[in-house]
């Protein structure tokens, strides 16, 4: 990672007029869908959860695929006009290009955040940094979609250098082809290492597009607050089974109380933090590699598959001894490399082949009966 010292000129999340707090939670549904879904999810929040002081909608919905719900547009910045007037929220929307942050400030739209599949591209981030240049409004900068900070540190210097000081980063997790129980991986790591190069930057975290699932939304947002991250953005909807984006990880306003009232909220000076995130961390990188270590063993069981395959398509043995001296002193050579112990990575490595010795006699005596052609 760069160490390129970047240098942002920020106002202090309490100053930014949006409840003046240091934590900012954030709630609303993913999309406006209609005038009253909006206006009775921003109704209930507020009489469920005092603690939100910010509603958000998407209203223009960036979709994989085309021919999905692609947001209701304008329309719906009339509806968040009412949210304000109505419940005194302040209010958020999602911006893509120039022509979205000119409507929302014509709105009077409180709040602007960049969305994740947007801070991927420079020439948008420059657009919307643009269209910004002279206005005094807090803007959320997503993390790209993929791992890489510089484009979300690039992204957030271009909106800075517009003359956004009210700025901050909202860290919804990365496109992996890790098997995780998210939707997003979190990749705390990346977080951390915006917060150590920038310090003063408020991140607030979301959860919503990080887990992808209701149920996880709990655990996931009382790390962040753990890791001294500076509030949440929880998506809720007010019939959240019906949603018409992201309907398995929205809350109900009764849901989010739920949550919100189990976390615990803590300062980066309270005692023990660190110390006990510290353990904790390790022990998720643990938990992590294990689990990549069973994903990777599953995928060479697939691979030996395949391979016993191919050696009954050619009449061969399963055992080809010089592969497997070959293998074996390749991978020790490696183990010794890596200051691991040879005795123990011997024995590892035996038992996966054999392990891989049965799946390609399985592939055998599946196609010839029980003539399992093996020298074994
Ligand atoms: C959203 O906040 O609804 C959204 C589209 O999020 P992301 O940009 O994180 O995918
Ligand atoms: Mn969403």
């Amino acid at each position: 990672m760069s160490e390129i010292k970047i240098q942002l000129n920020l106002t202090p999340l309490n100053e930014w007029g949006l409840g003046n707090s240091d934590q900012l939670i954030i709630s609303g549904p993913c999309s406006a869908e209609t005038e009253e879904q909006v206006l009775a999810t921003a109704h209930e929040l507020v009489k469920l959860n005092p603690q939100v002081k910010v509603f958000r909608a998407g209203i223009w919905k960036p979709r994989t695929r085309p021919n999905n719900f692609e947001g209701v547009g304008l329309d719906a910045l009339r509806w968040l006009k009412l949210v304000k007037k109505e419940t005194g929220l302040k209010v958020a929307v999602e911006v893509a290009n120039g022509h979205h942050v000119y409507e929302c400030l014509k709105y009077g739209i409180d709040l602007l955040w960049i969305g994740a599949r947007t801070t991927v591209n420079p020439f948008s981030v420059q657009e919307i940094a643009d269209a910004l240049k002279g206005v005094d409004i807090p803007v959320l900068v997503k993390n790209p979609l993929n791992p890489e900070l510089q484009l979300w540190l690039g992204a957030l210097e271009r909106v800075n250098n517009a003359g956004i000081s009210k700025l901050g980063a909202i860290h919804r997790g990365f496109s992996t082809f890790k098997k995780t129980p998210y939707r997003n991986s979190p990749e705390w790591y990346m977080a951390i290492e915006l917060k150590r190069q920038l310090p003063e930057l408020p991140i607030i975290c979301d959860p919503s597009h990080i887990t992808g699932k209701r149920s996880l939304i709990g655990e996931v947002s009382q790390k962040a607050l753990n890791l001294a991250m500076n509030g949440l953005m929880i998506e809720a909807h007010i019939n959240p089974q019906e949603a018409w984006s992201d309907a398995a990880q929205q809350l109900s306003p009764e849901g989010l109380h739920q949550v919100l009232s189990k976390l615990k909220f803590r300062t980066p000076e309270g005692e023990d933090i660190l110390k006990e995130d510290l353990l904790e961390l390790l022990r998720e990188d643990i938990d992590d590699l294990d689990h990549e270590l069973l994903d990777v063993i599953a995928r060479r069981a697939e691979i030996a598959e395949k391979i016993g395959q191919y050696k009954k398509a050619h009449n061969m043995t399963i055992l080809q001894v010089t592969r497997w001296d070959d293998l074996l002193s390749e991978r020790l050579g490696k183990a010794l490399a890596l200051g691991l112990d040879e005795t123990t990575m011997k024995e590892i490595f035996k038992q996966i082949h054999i392990q891989s010795i049965k799946i390609q006699e399985k592939v055998l005596s599946k196609a010839n009966g029980d003539k399992v052609k093996s020298n074994q």
